[in-house]
């Protein structure tokens, strides 16, 4: 039996349907919702992501801008660019794509993002909150993530999940909003990493499999349980010389492989990566609206 496919875009869909009332409603008010994105250097990945970001803004009428510096661009002039941002009030959201130039601090600039307007959910404030399950901004993968599950009517209450990686943009947020007491989450949780023993007993475990690790095939289908739902996060370039630009994307997890062992599987692409976009659009309404 072949697993169900978790569409992303389909989900995301749902999600802007959502929010297009939401934003008539502001409209109304003369409030347009803006997003300011600051990109720094010329790292093509990066361009891209943000003119998606951007592109999803147009498509549901908000405003936004980009602020575009070069790679030389100093730790000051970016925070007075935050700063400036912050000033702004035509704009309700600020993200600074990352990666930064190694002579940027990235949490120095985080920081100086005004937490109401941190639609990445990456403040120490928003973290803090998210953390104890109090409202805040939350971070736009891990919300999608959840979003996926709740579309398709898996609510991992009770359930064992593991989540494979760390990082404090998915991994680590993620187990957290998982684990909290309240809908959509109460999971048993665990968080892998490069120094887990054993990975593939700790993966068989899961329920809910959700591979962010950046590195393809970490995932095999030896290392996950018959009718387990499997989110794969990874975003991966592997060369393929059949395709224009030479390269595909493929996730963290053995997809074709999983395909007939597993109950729900997210593909890449297609799966979380439009859900990331959408829920960021969802976090600059949200300011928006959490303004008066
Ligand atoms: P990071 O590189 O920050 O973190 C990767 C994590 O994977 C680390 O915790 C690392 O462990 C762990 N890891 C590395 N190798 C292994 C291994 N062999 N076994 C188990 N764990 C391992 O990546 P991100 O969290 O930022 O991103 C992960 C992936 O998700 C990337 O491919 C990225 O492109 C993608 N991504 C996709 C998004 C989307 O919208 N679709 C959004 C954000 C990310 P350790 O901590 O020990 O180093």
């Amino acid at each position: 039996m072949s697993a169900q496919l978790i569409k992303g875009k389909e989900v995301a869909a749902s999600i802007y349907s959502e929010l297009k009332p939401r934003i008539e409603a502001l409209k109304k008010r003369r409030i347009v919702p803006g997003l300011a994105a600051v990109l720094v250097g010329d790292d093509p990945a990066s361009a891209t992501y943000v003119n998606s970001k951007i592109k999803a803004c147009k498509k549901l009428g908000l405003y936004s801008e980009v602020v575009r510096r070069p790679q030389t661009l100093s730790q000051a002039e970016l925070v007075e660019i935050v700063a400036s941002l912050n000033r702004n009030e035509q704009i309700h959201g600020i993200l600074v794509q990352s990666p930064l130039p190694k002579q940027i601090d990235e949490l120095s600039v985080t920081l100086t993002i005004l937490p109401e307007k941190d639609v990445d959910g990456f403040h120490p404030q928003n973290v803090g909150l998210m953390m104890i399950g109090r409202p805040c901004l939350l971070p736009c993968t891990p919300h999608g993530i959840i979003k996926l599950l709740e579309y398709h009517r898996i609510d991992p209450a009770g359930r064992e999940v593991v989540v494979v990686g760390r990082s404090n943009i998915v991994g680590k947020p993620l187990a957290a909003m998982l684990m909290q007491k309240a809908r959509m989450a109460d999971a048993t949780v665990t968080v892998s990493h490069s120094r887990s023993r054993n990975l593939s007993e700790i993966t068989r475990r899961a329920d809910i499999l959700i591979a962010a690790v950046g590195r393809p095939k970490t995932i095999t289908a030896d290392m996950v349980k018959s009718g387990a739902v499997v989110i794969d996060v990874g975003v991966n370039r592997v060369d393929d010389s059949t395709t224009p630009k030479g390269y595909r994307l493929v996730g963290d997890v053995d997809f074709d492989k999983c395909l007939d062992k597993v109950s729900y599987i997210s593909p890449v692409p297609g799966g979380v990566g439009p859900m990331t976009i959408a829920m960021l659009m969802s976090n600059t309404v949200e300011a928006a609206e959490n303004i008066t």
